[in-house]
């Protein structure tokens, strides 16, 4: 099969299996495949490197069990987070930390340590894993964070090269309605929208800013600051609310347009039209898709961008003591960015705390994402320009959207790594089932 993740480069051409049963499965770790979910991150975390063959796991669907009382969900590895929000949110449940889309799989949300917009109150999705069965090379294990820890931190976040996560069990927590209220403010500049989340996002468990990564000069950065809480927070109904059939896609994106629609003045108009929307400042409540997953309506999006794909850049920049050394990095970022055209039609701007897995992405501060047209050696150039930016400023990129950073770039980055590599390899000490992105940053070197 043709394979490649969200971004649409690299494309590789690797075989694999999906097999219907834990069963056979698990019984076979005797040759280990590459992970594979439903592919939603960007780049080759989840492409096999040469020689090496993959294991999808979206037949590996199944629920095992639920518990009312603890809200604790055990679910096979393959299962959707839209198929978890289909049964749960209509008993008055929903995933404790959820990223932009929920078309991934339970096992790859966990293998990328995901975070969502609620990051900077309650962390990324480490903190609600009770459990995980991982068969790796070295037999099948089950770990917790307390047992076996260190098989479980280097899992968690460990794109896969522990070996398969078969089994997770997740706490889901309590909602009263499957309803957001929801608040949008509209700043002027960047300036502004920090502005804007230290004044109001300790108010509300979500936030997340959209930026206008096209705008100059004094409205460099300007954008909108999305605050949100689930309807009825802190209470329970005694009856849960029937469901808006949820998960419809509106409009799907038949093929790639050979130099993709989003040329520059196709953002441009897009950002503009977005940021002219009027906004009140009031509170008013939505359904959850329209808040958690404004993509999701529009089907193979990633198509908009042509046959040459694009990448997705994500940076996070600490901020540990709340200097502003966070804020002077995005700036630095955003700057460059816009200096050189780089805009996107979605850059997205978060505040983070700290994870507490082998290899952490999120750290205390603010986080910036934006796609990028894939437009040759220019871009790549560019981007390594970038990336030195994000160093300078103690900053990291997300390995689960990346497919270029230079392994030299990236040690500096993740410190961590070496100590991450070494909990790895103690269950995968040849190495196998290796992704095209471990070869690529070296990490079994
Ligand atoms: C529109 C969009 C919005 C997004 N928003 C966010 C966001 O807000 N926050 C965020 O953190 N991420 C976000 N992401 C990234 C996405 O959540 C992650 O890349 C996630 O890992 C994708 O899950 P998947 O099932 O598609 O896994 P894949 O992309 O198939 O695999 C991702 C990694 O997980 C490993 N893996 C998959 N399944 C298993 C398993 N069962 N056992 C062991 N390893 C496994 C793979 O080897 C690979 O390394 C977004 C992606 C998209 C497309």
């Amino acid at each position: 099969m043709a394979l490649s993740g969200w971004g649409r480069t690299p494309v590789v051409t690797a075989e694999g299996d999906i097999p219907d049963s834990l069963r056979e499965t698990v019984d076979d770790v005797s040759s280990p495949a590459l992970p594979r979910g439903l592919g939603r991150s960007y780049g080759d975390a989840s492409l096999p490197a040469l020689g090496e063959r993959f294991l999808e796991t979206t037949r590996l669907d199944r629920f095992i069990s639920f518990d009312a009382a603890t809200g604790i969900l055990i679910a096979e590895s393959g299962v959707s987070l839209h198929a978890i929000l289909q049964v749960f949110v209509p008993r008055g449940w929903f995933l404790p930390v959820t990223p932009g889309t929920q078309w991934v799989t339970l096992g790859g949300a966990v293998a990328s340590n995901v975070h969502g917009k609620n990051h900077h109150h309650c962390g990324s999705i480490e903190h609600f894993v009770t459990e995980l069965e991982v068969a790796t090379p070295a037999g099948v294990r089950h770990c917790t964070p307390t047992e076996d820890a260190d098989l479980f931190r280097a899992t968690v976040g460990g794109y896969g090269l522990t070996g398969l996560i078969t089994r997770i069990g997740l706490r889901l927590k309590r909602i009263a309605s499957p309803r957001v209220r929801t608040r949008g403010l509209k700043t002027p500049n960047l300036a502004g929208l920090f502005e804007g989340f230290r004044e109001h996002d300790n108010g509300y468990e979500y936030s997340v800013a959209w930026v206008d990564t096209l705008a100059r000069g004094n409205s460099m950065g300007r954008g909108v600051l999305l605050l949100g809480d689930h309807e009825g927070q802190g209470t329970v109904p005694e009856k849960a609310k029937p469901p808006k059939v949820p998960g419809h896609t509106f409009f799907n994106v038949p093929f790639s347009a050979p130099h993709g629609i989003l040329q520059p003045w196709a953002l441009r108009l897009f950002n503009t039209a977005y940021y002219r929307i009027p906004r009140s400042g009031k509170e008013h409540t939505a359904g959850y898709e329209g808040f958690f997953y404004p993509l999701d309506v529009i089907g193979n999006w990633n198509r908009m961008y042509g046959p040459q794909g694009f990448f997705q850049y994500q940076f996070v920049i600490p901020d540990p003591d709340g200097s502003g050394a966070g804020e002077a990095g995005v700036h630095a970022g955003l700057e460059f960015l816009t200096r050189h055209g780089m805009g996107s039609f979605l850059a997205v701007l978060k505040r983070c705390g700290d994870d507490a897995v082998m290899l952490p992405f999120c750290r205390r501060g603010f986080t910036l994402a934006l796609d990028i047209p894939h437009r040759g050696a220019e871009t790549l150039r560019r981007l390594d320009e970038l990336d030195r930016i994000v160093l300078e400023f103690g900053g990291r990129v997300y390995l689960t959207k990346d497919a270029r950073l230079s392994r030299d770039t990236f040690r500096a980055m993740y410190p961590e790594w070496e100590e991450w590599m070494r909990a790895v390899k103690r269950v995968n000490p040849e190495g196998q089932g290796r992704s095209l992105l471990s070869e690529r940053l070296g990490l079994w070197d």
